[in-house]
Protein backbone atom coordinates (compact mmCIF):
# COMPACT_ATOMS: atom_id res chain seq x y z
CA UNK A 1 0.00 0.00 0.00
CA UNK A 2 0.70 3.50 -0.89
CA UNK A 3 2.46 5.61 2.21
CA UNK A 4 0.39 7.61 3.76
CA UNK A 5 0.79 11.20 4.53
CA UNK A 6 -1.84 13.06 7.41
CA UNK A 7 -3.07 16.51 8.34
CA UNK A 8 -0.61 18.92 10.77
CA UNK A 9 -2.65 20.41 12.88
CA UNK A 10 -1.93 21.95 16.21
CA UNK A 11 1.53 20.63 16.07
CA UNK A 12 0.94 17.22 15.20
CA UNK A 13 0.21 14.65 12.35
CA UNK A 14 -4.02 14.06 12.72
CA UNK A 15 -5.89 11.55 10.37
CA UNK A 16 -8.75 12.70 8.26
CA UNK A 17 -12.05 13.05 10.09
CA UNK A 18 -13.44 11.18 6.67
CA UNK A 19 -10.96 8.33 7.05
CA UNK A 20 -10.62 9.10 2.81
CA UNK A 21 -7.47 9.60 0.94
CA UNK A 22 -6.68 10.75 -2.27
CA UNK A 23 -3.31 9.74 -4.28
CA UNK A 24 -0.99 11.76 -5.63
CA UNK A 25 0.86 10.28 -8.63
CA UNK A 26 4.65 10.86 -10.50
CA UNK A 27 2.97 12.89 -13.91
CA UNK A 28 6.43 11.30 -15.60
CA UNK A 29 5.64 7.49 -15.10
CA UNK A 30 2.79 7.55 -13.52
CA UNK A 31 3.83 5.24 -10.44
CA UNK A 32 1.87 6.33 -7.18
CA UNK A 33 3.71 8.22 -5.03
CA UNK A 34 1.54 8.22 -1.76
CA UNK A 35 -1.83 8.87 -0.35
CA UNK A 36 -2.38 12.43 0.98
CA UNK A 37 -5.47 13.33 3.83
CA UNK A 38 -8.91 13.78 1.94
CA UNK A 39 -9.60 17.49 4.13
CA UNK A 40 -13.04 17.95 4.70
CA UNK A 41 -14.92 21.11 6.88
CA UNK A 42 -14.42 19.11 10.16
CA UNK A 43 -10.61 19.37 9.30
CA UNK A 44 -10.71 22.55 8.37
CA UNK A 45 -12.41 23.61 11.80
CA UNK A 46 -9.88 21.94 13.99
CA UNK A 47 -6.90 23.52 12.29
CA UNK A 48 -8.35 26.82 12.40
CA UNK A 49 -9.33 26.36 16.12
CA UNK A 50 -5.58 25.43 16.63
CA UNK A 51 -4.30 28.49 14.62
CA UNK A 52 -6.66 30.89 16.83
CA UNK A 53 -5.92 29.22 19.88
CA UNK A 54 -2.21 29.74 18.67
CA UNK A 55 -2.73 33.08 17.66
CA UNK A 56 -4.43 34.24 21.03
CA UNK A 57 -1.87 31.85 23.07
CA UNK A 58 0.38 33.86 25.59
CA UNK A 59 3.64 31.91 23.68
CA UNK A 60 2.43 33.32 20.45
CA UNK A 61 1.21 36.42 21.23
CA UNK A 62 3.90 37.81 23.31
CA UNK A 63 6.84 36.58 20.54
CA UNK A 64 8.46 40.26 20.09
CA UNK A 65 9.46 40.95 16.15
CA UNK A 66 12.93 40.07 16.91
CA UNK A 67 12.36 36.58 18.42
CA UNK A 68 10.53 36.21 15.34
CA UNK A 69 12.91 37.42 12.70
CA UNK A 70 14.84 34.49 14.67
CA UNK A 71 12.38 31.74 14.14
CA UNK A 72 12.31 32.55 10.67
CA UNK A 73 15.62 32.46 10.08
CA UNK A 74 15.75 28.85 11.55
CA UNK A 75 13.31 27.81 9.34
CA UNK A 76 15.27 29.30 6.50
CA UNK A 77 18.49 27.55 7.84
CA UNK A 78 16.26 23.65 8.08
CA UNK A 79 14.74 24.35 4.39
CA UNK A 80 18.75 25.25 3.52
CA UNK A 81 19.62 22.31 5.27
CA UNK A 82 16.72 19.73 4.05
CA UNK A 83 16.74 21.64 0.24
CA UNK A 84 17.47 17.99 -1.90
CA UNK A 85 15.07 16.38 -0.50
CA UNK A 86 12.25 19.38 -0.93
CA UNK A 87 13.31 19.42 -4.74
CA UNK A 88 13.23 15.57 -5.41
CA UNK A 89 9.95 15.63 -3.82
CA UNK A 90 8.19 18.82 -5.47
CA UNK A 91 10.22 17.55 -8.83
CA UNK A 92 8.47 13.71 -8.58
CA UNK A 93 5.34 15.40 -7.14
CA UNK A 94 4.57 18.16 -10.52
CA UNK A 95 6.97 16.72 -12.90
CA UNK A 96 9.01 20.09 -13.00
CA UNK A 97 12.82 19.21 -13.82
CA UNK A 98 14.76 18.69 -10.90
CA UNK A 99 17.42 21.19 -12.03
CA UNK A 100 14.86 23.72 -11.63
CA UNK A 101 13.09 22.87 -8.10
CA UNK A 102 17.09 22.59 -6.80
CA UNK A 103 17.43 26.48 -8.25
CA UNK A 104 13.91 27.26 -5.99
CA UNK A 105 15.53 25.62 -2.93
CA UNK A 106 18.38 26.60 -3.40
CA UNK A 107 17.02 30.65 -3.23
CA UNK A 108 14.22 30.18 -0.90
CA UNK A 109 16.05 30.33 2.36
CA UNK A 110 16.60 33.77 1.47
CA UNK A 111 12.43 34.62 0.94
CA UNK A 112 12.77 33.57 5.00
CA UNK A 113 15.77 35.68 5.86
CA UNK A 114 14.51 38.72 4.00
CA UNK A 115 11.16 38.70 5.77
CA UNK A 116 13.22 37.74 9.15
CA UNK A 117 15.22 40.97 8.54
CA UNK A 118 11.47 42.90 7.68
CA UNK A 119 9.93 41.53 10.94
CA UNK A 120 11.01 44.09 13.23
CA UNK A 121 10.89 46.81 11.16
CA UNK A 122 6.82 47.12 10.61
CA UNK A 123 6.20 50.12 12.28
CA UNK A 124 3.51 52.90 12.99
CA UNK A 125 3.92 56.81 12.98
CA UNK A 126 2.88 59.68 15.26
CA UNK A 127 0.30 61.69 13.29
CA UNK A 128 0.49 65.72 13.98
CA UNK A 129 -3.09 66.76 15.82
CA UNK A 130 -4.25 70.27 15.96
CA UNK A 131 -4.31 70.29 20.31
CA UNK A 132 -1.24 70.20 21.81
CA UNK A 133 -2.82 67.71 24.50
CA UNK A 134 -3.70 65.43 22.09
CA UNK A 135 -1.47 62.70 20.51
CA UNK A 136 -2.25 60.20 17.92
CA UNK A 137 -0.07 57.44 16.67
CA UNK A 138 -0.78 54.20 14.44
CA UNK A 139 0.38 50.89 14.89
CA UNK A 140 0.29 47.78 12.59
CA UNK A 141 -0.82 44.39 14.11
CA UNK A 142 -1.43 41.26 12.81
CA UNK A 143 -4.74 40.06 11.49
CA UNK A 144 -5.29 36.78 13.20
CA UNK A 145 -5.81 33.05 11.37
CA UNK A 146 -4.80 33.88 7.48
CA UNK A 147 -6.25 31.09 5.28
CA UNK A 148 -3.19 30.67 2.44
CA UNK A 149 -4.15 28.70 -1.06
CA UNK A 150 -1.37 27.15 -3.08
CA UNK A 151 -1.31 25.76 -6.81
CA UNK A 152 0.57 22.89 -7.58
CA UNK A 153 3.61 24.84 -10.31
CA UNK A 154 6.08 25.90 -7.72
CA UNK A 155 4.45 24.58 -4.21
CA UNK A 156 7.17 25.62 -1.69
CA UNK A 157 8.09 29.20 -3.07
CA UNK A 158 4.54 30.14 -3.61
CA UNK A 159 3.65 29.06 0.17
CA UNK A 160 6.69 30.24 1.65
CA UNK A 161 5.70 33.72 0.34
CA UNK A 162 2.75 33.68 1.91
CA UNK A 163 3.72 32.09 4.65
CA UNK A 164 6.83 34.35 5.40
CA UNK A 165 4.85 38.11 5.74
CA UNK A 166 2.47 36.53 7.77
CA UNK A 167 4.36 34.95 10.44
CA UNK A 168 6.77 37.83 10.44
CA UNK A 169 3.80 40.20 11.01
CA UNK A 170 2.78 37.76 14.44
CA UNK A 171 -0.38 36.14 12.20
CA UNK A 172 -1.40 32.15 12.18
CA UNK A 173 -2.01 30.02 9.10
CA UNK A 174 -3.53 27.46 7.69
CA UNK A 175 -2.41 26.09 4.48
CA UNK A 176 -4.66 24.49 2.04
CA UNK A 177 -1.39 23.04 -0.75
CA UNK A 178 -3.00 22.22 -4.23
CA UNK A 179 -4.03 18.06 -4.32
CA UNK A 180 -1.27 17.68 -6.55
CA UNK A 181 1.95 18.82 -4.46
CA UNK A 182 1.16 17.95 -0.70
CA UNK A 183 3.74 16.45 0.21
CA UNK A 184 6.42 19.61 0.53
CA UNK A 185 3.59 21.51 2.43
CA UNK A 186 3.39 18.89 4.82
CA UNK A 187 7.61 19.07 5.25
CA UNK A 188 7.28 22.44 5.45
CA UNK A 189 4.99 22.44 8.74
CA UNK A 190 7.22 19.86 9.96
CA UNK A 191 10.26 22.35 9.80
CA UNK A 192 8.51 25.13 11.13
CA UNK A 193 7.53 22.58 14.46
CA UNK A 194 11.63 21.66 14.53
CA UNK A 195 12.36 25.06 13.83
CA UNK A 196 10.34 26.27 17.44
CA UNK A 197 6.87 27.80 16.19
CA UNK A 198 4.69 27.02 19.02
CA UNK A 199 1.75 24.65 18.06
CA UNK A 200 -0.78 25.72 16.28
CA UNK A 201 1.03 28.03 14.24
CA UNK A 202 1.74 26.58 11.00
CA UNK A 203 -1.53 24.20 10.14
CA UNK A 204 -1.94 22.17 7.89
CA UNK A 205 -4.91 20.81 5.60
CA UNK A 206 -4.28 18.51 2.56
CA UNK A 207 -7.61 17.76 0.04
CA UNK A 208 -9.37 18.61 -3.00
CA UNK A 209 -10.09 22.23 -4.04
CA UNK A 210 -13.78 21.55 -3.60
CA UNK A 211 -13.72 20.09 -0.51
CA UNK A 212 -10.68 21.52 1.96
CA UNK A 213 -10.07 24.54 -0.41
CA UNK A 214 -13.48 25.76 0.04
CA UNK A 215 -14.54 24.48 3.24
CA UNK A 216 -11.37 26.82 4.31
CA UNK A 217 -11.99 30.34 2.20
CA UNK A 218 -15.79 29.19 4.11
CA UNK A 219 -14.55 29.32 7.51
CA UNK A 220 -15.94 32.32 9.60
CA UNK A 221 -12.26 32.16 12.01
CA UNK A 222 -10.19 33.25 9.05
CA UNK A 223 -9.23 36.84 9.18
CA UNK A 224 -7.86 36.87 5.60
CA UNK A 225 -7.73 34.51 2.45
CA UNK A 226 -3.89 34.68 0.31
CA UNK A 227 -4.46 32.65 -2.65
CA UNK A 228 -2.28 31.65 -5.67
CA UNK A 229 -4.32 30.15 -8.44
CA UNK A 230 -6.31 30.63 -11.20
CA UNK A 231 -8.48 33.56 -12.23
CA UNK A 232 -11.67 31.24 -11.87
CA UNK A 233 -11.15 30.50 -8.47
CA UNK A 234 -9.54 33.21 -7.56
CA UNK A 235 -12.76 35.16 -8.64
CA UNK A 236 -15.18 32.55 -6.57
CA UNK A 237 -12.73 33.01 -3.35
CA UNK A 238 -12.70 37.27 -4.05
CA UNK A 239 -16.93 37.00 -4.11
CA UNK A 240 -16.70 35.33 -0.57
CA UNK A 241 -14.16 36.79 1.39
CA UNK A 242 -15.26 40.31 0.02
CA UNK A 243 -19.12 39.54 1.34
CA UNK A 244 -17.55 38.62 4.50
CA UNK A 245 -15.34 41.85 4.91
CA UNK A 246 -12.45 40.23 4.75
CA UNK A 247 -9.17 40.93 3.00
CA UNK A 248 -7.46 38.79 0.44
CA UNK A 249 -4.64 38.81 -1.60
CA UNK A 250 -4.77 37.39 -4.85
CA UNK A 251 -1.93 35.97 -7.37
CA UNK A 252 -3.83 34.77 -10.32
CA UNK A 253 -3.68 33.81 -13.75
CA UNK A 254 -1.52 35.51 -17.26
CA UNK A 255 -1.32 36.08 -20.94
CA UNK A 256 2.01 37.98 -21.06
CA UNK A 257 3.28 39.18 -23.86
CA UNK A 258 6.77 39.15 -24.74
CA UNK A 259 7.79 41.74 -27.60
CA UNK A 260 10.72 41.66 -29.86
CA UNK A 261 11.26 45.11 -31.51
CA UNK A 262 13.90 45.35 -34.95
CA UNK A 263 16.35 46.44 -32.91
CA UNK A 264 16.83 43.75 -30.15
CA UNK A 265 19.93 41.02 -30.05
CA UNK A 266 17.32 38.64 -31.88
CA UNK A 267 19.43 35.73 -30.95
CA UNK A 268 19.09 36.86 -26.73
CA UNK A 269 15.56 37.79 -27.41
CA UNK A 270 15.27 34.01 -28.77
CA UNK A 271 16.37 32.70 -25.95
CA UNK A 272 14.05 35.15 -24.01
CA UNK A 273 11.01 33.29 -25.70
CA UNK A 274 11.98 30.26 -24.92
CA UNK A 275 12.90 30.87 -21.51
CA UNK A 276 9.73 32.15 -20.72
CA UNK A 277 7.14 30.05 -22.19
CA UNK A 278 8.81 26.50 -22.38
CA UNK A 279 10.96 26.60 -19.61
CA UNK A 280 8.81 24.96 -16.58
CA UNK A 281 6.82 23.04 -19.83
CA UNK A 282 5.30 26.86 -19.41
CA UNK A 283 3.45 25.93 -16.85
CA UNK A 284 4.44 29.16 -14.87
CA UNK A 285 1.96 32.13 -14.64
CA UNK A 286 4.06 34.72 -15.83
CA UNK A 287 4.34 32.75 -19.10
CA UNK A 288 5.25 34.80 -22.36
CA UNK A 289 3.01 33.18 -24.50
CA UNK A 290 1.70 35.96 -27.15
CA UNK A 291 5.41 36.53 -28.83
CA UNK A 292 5.09 39.89 -30.55
CA UNK A 293 7.87 39.99 -33.33
CA UNK A 294 8.28 43.11 -35.23
CA UNK A 295 7.59 42.38 -39.00
CA UNK A 296 11.21 42.89 -39.68
CA UNK A 297 13.07 39.86 -37.40
CA UNK A 298 9.83 38.20 -37.49
CA UNK A 299 11.14 35.44 -39.91
CA UNK A 300 14.94 35.37 -37.97
CA UNK A 301 12.84 35.16 -34.67
CA UNK A 302 11.18 31.87 -35.95
CA UNK A 303 13.73 30.15 -36.93
CA UNK A 304 15.78 30.60 -33.76
CA UNK A 305 12.84 29.93 -31.60
CA UNK A 306 12.51 26.65 -33.75
CA UNK A 307 15.40 25.13 -33.76
CA UNK A 308 15.89 25.40 -30.08
CA UNK A 309 12.26 24.34 -29.60
CA UNK A 310 13.28 21.22 -31.81
CA UNK A 311 16.46 20.93 -29.51
CA UNK A 312 14.60 20.81 -26.29
CA UNK A 313 15.78 17.66 -24.66
CA UNK A 314 12.67 16.12 -23.44
CA UNK A 315 12.10 13.40 -20.75
CA UNK A 316 13.02 12.10 -16.53
CA UNK A 317 12.78 15.30 -14.77
CA UNK A 318 15.16 13.95 -12.46
CA UNK A 319 17.88 13.79 -15.18
CA UNK A 320 20.49 16.57 -15.26
CA UNK A 321 20.24 16.99 -19.02
CA UNK A 322 16.37 17.07 -19.52
CA UNK A 323 15.07 20.60 -20.37
CA UNK A 324 11.45 19.71 -20.69
CA UNK A 325 9.14 17.77 -18.28
CA UNK A 326 5.80 16.24 -18.38
CA UNK A 327 3.06 18.81 -17.54
CA UNK A 328 1.48 17.87 -14.05
CA UNK A 329 -0.98 15.83 -14.48
CA UNK A 330 -3.13 14.25 -17.32
CA UNK A 331 -6.60 16.78 -17.11
CA UNK A 332 -3.27 19.71 -17.38
CA UNK A 333 -2.19 17.68 -20.73
CA UNK A 334 -5.35 17.16 -22.00
CA UNK A 335 -6.42 21.22 -21.94
CA UNK A 336 -2.80 21.90 -23.63
CA UNK A 337 -3.67 19.93 -26.46
CA UNK A 338 -7.27 20.66 -26.56
CA UNK A 339 -5.78 24.51 -27.11
CA UNK A 340 -3.46 23.31 -29.54
CA UNK A 341 -6.99 21.85 -31.55
CA UNK A 342 -8.81 25.20 -30.52
CA UNK A 343 -6.07 27.31 -32.28
CA UNK A 344 -5.47 24.94 -35.39
CA UNK A 345 -9.49 25.38 -35.86
CA UNK A 346 -9.66 29.08 -35.44
CA UNK A 347 -6.83 28.94 -38.41
CA UNK A 348 -3.67 29.16 -36.83
CA UNK A 349 -0.82 27.05 -38.52
CA UNK A 350 0.56 24.97 -35.80
CA UNK A 351 4.32 25.74 -37.16
CA UNK A 352 6.19 23.26 -34.79
CA UNK A 353 5.34 20.40 -32.04
CA UNK A 354 2.46 19.64 -29.95
CA UNK A 355 2.53 16.21 -30.25
CA UNK A 356 3.63 13.18 -27.80
CA UNK A 357 7.65 13.00 -28.24
CA UNK A 358 9.28 9.66 -28.87
CA UNK A 359 10.28 8.88 -25.38
CA UNK A 360 10.06 5.82 -23.60
CA UNK A 361 8.39 7.18 -20.19
CA UNK A 362 4.50 6.49 -19.96
CA UNK A 363 3.53 10.10 -18.53
CA UNK A 364 2.27 13.62 -19.82
CA UNK A 365 4.67 14.49 -21.93
CA UNK A 366 3.88 16.94 -24.69
CA UNK A 367 6.78 18.67 -27.20
CA UNK A 368 6.91 22.27 -27.19
CA UNK A 369 4.20 23.71 -29.49
CA UNK A 370 4.31 27.10 -31.84
CA UNK A 371 1.56 28.09 -33.56
CA UNK A 372 1.29 30.93 -36.27
CA UNK A 373 -1.12 32.80 -38.05
CA UNK A 374 -2.56 33.57 -35.31
CA UNK A 375 -4.13 36.88 -34.22
CA UNK A 376 -4.74 38.27 -30.34
CA UNK A 377 -8.49 37.83 -30.59
CA UNK A 378 -8.24 34.07 -31.36
CA UNK A 379 -8.89 32.15 -28.08
CA UNK A 380 -5.45 30.70 -27.69
CA UNK A 381 -4.40 34.48 -26.90
CA UNK A 382 -7.27 35.17 -24.82
CA UNK A 383 -6.95 32.67 -22.14
CA UNK A 384 -4.44 30.93 -20.09
CA UNK A 385 -2.98 27.75 -21.82
CA UNK A 386 -0.16 26.94 -18.91
CA UNK A 387 1.72 25.06 -20.88
CA UNK A 388 4.87 24.79 -23.13
CA UNK A 389 2.61 26.75 -26.61
CA UNK A 390 3.85 29.62 -27.70
CA UNK A 391 1.63 32.28 -30.42
CA UNK A 392 4.42 34.29 -32.39
CA UNK A 393 2.68 37.08 -34.57
CA UNK A 394 4.28 40.14 -36.48
CA UNK A 395 3.49 43.49 -35.87
CA UNK A 396 4.45 47.23 -37.61
CA UNK A 397 4.98 50.14 -35.03
CA UNK A 398 5.34 50.54 -31.63
CA UNK A 399 2.08 52.12 -30.97
CA UNK A 400 0.09 49.18 -32.01
CA UNK A 401 2.30 46.71 -30.34
CA UNK A 402 1.41 48.43 -27.07
CA UNK A 403 -1.80 48.18 -27.79
CA UNK A 404 -1.94 44.44 -28.34
CA UNK A 405 0.11 43.37 -25.62
CA UNK A 406 -2.49 45.53 -23.21
CA UNK A 407 -5.71 44.06 -25.21
CA UNK A 408 -6.22 41.14 -22.61
CA UNK A 409 -8.15 40.78 -19.29
CA UNK A 410 -4.61 40.01 -17.91
CA UNK A 411 -1.78 42.09 -16.74
CA UNK A 412 0.39 40.00 -14.75
CA UNK A 413 3.96 40.51 -16.59
CA UNK A 414 5.22 41.54 -19.67
CA UNK A 415 8.77 40.87 -21.82
CA UNK A 416 10.40 43.76 -23.89
CA UNK A 417 13.18 43.05 -26.31
CA UNK A 418 14.96 46.54 -27.23
CA UNK A 419 18.30 48.10 -27.22
CA UNK A 420 16.77 51.36 -27.57
CA UNK A 421 16.58 53.00 -23.54
CA UNK A 422 13.90 55.26 -24.84
CA UNK A 423 11.80 53.28 -26.22
CA UNK A 424 12.22 50.80 -23.43
CA UNK A 425 11.20 53.29 -20.59
CA UNK A 426 8.18 54.27 -22.79
CA UNK A 427 6.83 50.29 -23.12
CA UNK A 428 8.00 50.08 -19.50
CA UNK A 429 5.39 53.11 -18.42
CA UNK A 430 3.28 52.23 -20.54
CA UNK A 431 2.97 48.39 -20.42
CA UNK A 432 -0.72 47.20 -18.44
CA UNK A 433 1.22 44.71 -16.24
CA UNK A 434 2.52 44.46 -12.86
CA UNK A 435 5.93 43.57 -13.87
CA UNK A 436 8.08 44.27 -16.85
CA UNK A 437 11.32 42.64 -18.25
CA UNK A 438 13.59 44.97 -20.09
CA UNK A 439 16.25 42.81 -21.87
CA UNK A 440 15.39 39.63 -19.93
CA UNK A 441 12.53 37.36 -18.83
CA UNK A 442 10.99 35.62 -15.62
CA UNK A 443 13.41 37.50 -13.12
CA UNK A 444 12.65 37.60 -9.56
CA UNK A 445 13.86 38.13 -6.10
CA UNK A 446 11.74 38.48 -2.88
CA UNK A 447 12.87 41.89 -2.73
CA UNK A 448 11.05 42.92 -5.87
CA UNK A 449 7.40 43.00 -5.27
CA UNK A 450 4.50 41.42 -7.66
CA UNK A 451 1.23 42.49 -8.46
CA UNK A 452 -0.95 41.27 -11.02
CA UNK A 453 -2.95 43.99 -12.17
CA UNK A 454 -6.81 43.39 -14.10
CA UNK A 455 -7.66 40.01 -13.80
CA UNK A 456 -4.17 38.84 -12.79
CA UNK A 457 -4.79 39.66 -9.35
CA UNK A 458 -5.41 41.82 -5.93
CA UNK A 459 -2.78 42.75 -3.61
CA UNK A 460 1.24 42.43 -3.51
CA UNK A 461 3.46 39.55 -2.52
CA UNK A 462 7.13 40.12 -1.78
CA UNK A 463 8.91 43.27 -1.27
CA UNK A 464 8.62 45.60 1.80
CA UNK A 465 5.11 46.30 0.31
CA UNK A 466 3.95 42.58 1.28
CA UNK A 467 4.14 43.21 4.65
CA UNK A 468 0.97 45.40 5.28
CA UNK A 469 -1.14 42.48 3.31
CA UNK A 470 -0.73 40.74 6.71
CA UNK A 471 -0.95 43.45 9.17
CA UNK A 472 -3.87 45.87 10.08
CA UNK A 473 -3.68 49.33 10.91
CA UNK A 474 -4.73 50.80 14.52
CA UNK A 475 -5.00 54.73 15.11
CA UNK A 476 -4.79 55.38 18.66
CA UNK A 477 -5.45 58.79 20.44
CA UNK A 478 -4.76 59.77 23.92
CA UNK A 479 -5.59 63.29 25.33
CA UNK A 480 -3.26 64.31 27.99
CA UNK A 481 -5.24 67.30 28.95
CA UNK A 482 -6.62 65.87 32.28
CA UNK A 483 -8.76 69.47 32.76
CA UNK A 484 -13.04 68.94 32.43
CA UNK A 485 -14.21 68.78 29.02
CA UNK A 486 -15.07 72.36 28.04
CA UNK A 487 -18.17 71.20 25.35
CA UNK A 488 -18.76 67.39 24.55
CA UNK A 489 -20.91 68.46 21.70
CA UNK A 490 -17.67 69.29 19.24
CA UNK A 491 -14.92 66.82 17.42
CA UNK A 492 -11.53 67.12 19.07
CA UNK A 493 -8.56 66.40 17.16
P1 LIG B 1 -6.46 26.36 -9.19
O1 LIG B 1 -7.17 27.68 -9.10
O2 LIG B 1 -7.14 25.24 -9.84
O3 LIG B 1 -6.06 25.84 -7.73
C1 LIG B 1 -5.27 26.61 -6.85
C2 LIG B 1 -5.57 26.16 -5.44
O4 LIG B 1 -6.94 26.46 -5.14
C3 LIG B 1 -5.41 24.66 -5.19
O5 LIG B 1 -4.92 24.44 -3.89
C4 LIG B 1 -6.84 24.15 -5.31
O6 LIG B 1 -7.06 22.96 -4.60
C5 LIG B 1 -7.60 25.29 -4.68
N1 LIG B 1 -9.00 25.40 -5.07
C6 LIG B 1 -9.58 24.99 -6.23
N2 LIG B 1 -10.91 25.26 -6.20
C7 LIG B 1 -11.15 25.87 -5.03
C8 LIG B 1 -12.33 26.42 -4.42
N3 LIG B 1 -13.51 26.38 -5.02
N4 LIG B 1 -12.21 27.00 -3.21
C9 LIG B 1 -11.01 27.07 -2.59
N5 LIG B 1 -9.88 26.56 -3.09
C10 LIG B 1 -9.94 25.97 -4.31
O7 LIG B 1 -5.05 26.67 -9.86
P2 LIG B 1 -3.90 25.61 -10.20
O8 LIG B 1 -4.27 24.85 -11.42
O9 LIG B 1 -3.51 24.87 -8.98
O10 LIG B 1 -2.69 26.60 -10.55
C11 LIG B 1 -2.50 27.16 -11.81
C12 LIG B 1 -3.00 28.59 -11.82
O11 LIG B 1 -2.30 29.35 -10.82
C13 LIG B 1 -2.72 29.30 -13.12
O12 LIG B 1 -3.85 30.06 -13.47
C14 LIG B 1 -1.54 30.22 -12.80
O13 LIG B 1 -1.43 31.32 -13.63
C15 LIG B 1 -1.84 30.58 -11.39
N6 LIG B 1 -0.63 31.02 -10.70
C16 LIG B 1 -0.49 32.34 -10.41
C17 LIG B 1 0.68 32.81 -9.81
C18 LIG B 1 0.87 34.27 -9.49
O14 LIG B 1 1.76 34.61 -8.71
N7 LIG B 1 0.07 35.17 -10.06
C19 LIG B 1 1.70 31.90 -9.50
C20 LIG B 1 1.52 30.56 -9.83
C21 LIG B 1 0.35 30.12 -10.42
Amino acid sequence: MAERLTHFIGGQHREPASGEYFESTNPATLEVLYEAARGDAQDVAAAVDAARTAFESTSWRRTTPTQRGHLLRRLGDLIGEHAEELARYESLDNGKLLREMRGQLRSLPEYLYYYAGLADKVQGSQIPTTSPAMINFTQREPLGVVGAITPWNSPLTLTVSKLSPALAAGNTLVIKPSEYTSRTILRLAELAHEAGYPDGVVNVVTGLGAEAGAALVDHPGLAKISFTGSTGTGAAIAAKTASRFIGSTLELGGKSPNIVFEDANVANAAMGVVAGVFAAAGQTCIAGARVFAHRSVYDELLERVTARAASIKIGDPLQDETELGPLAFKDQLEKVRSYIDIGTKEGAHLHYGGQRPDIDLPGYFLQPALLTETTNDMRINKEEIFGPVAAIMPFDTEEEVLHLANDTQYGLAAGVWTQNLSRAMRMSQNLDAGTVWINTYRAMSPMSPRQGFKSSGVGIEHGLESMHEYTRLKSIWINTDEGPVADPFIMRG
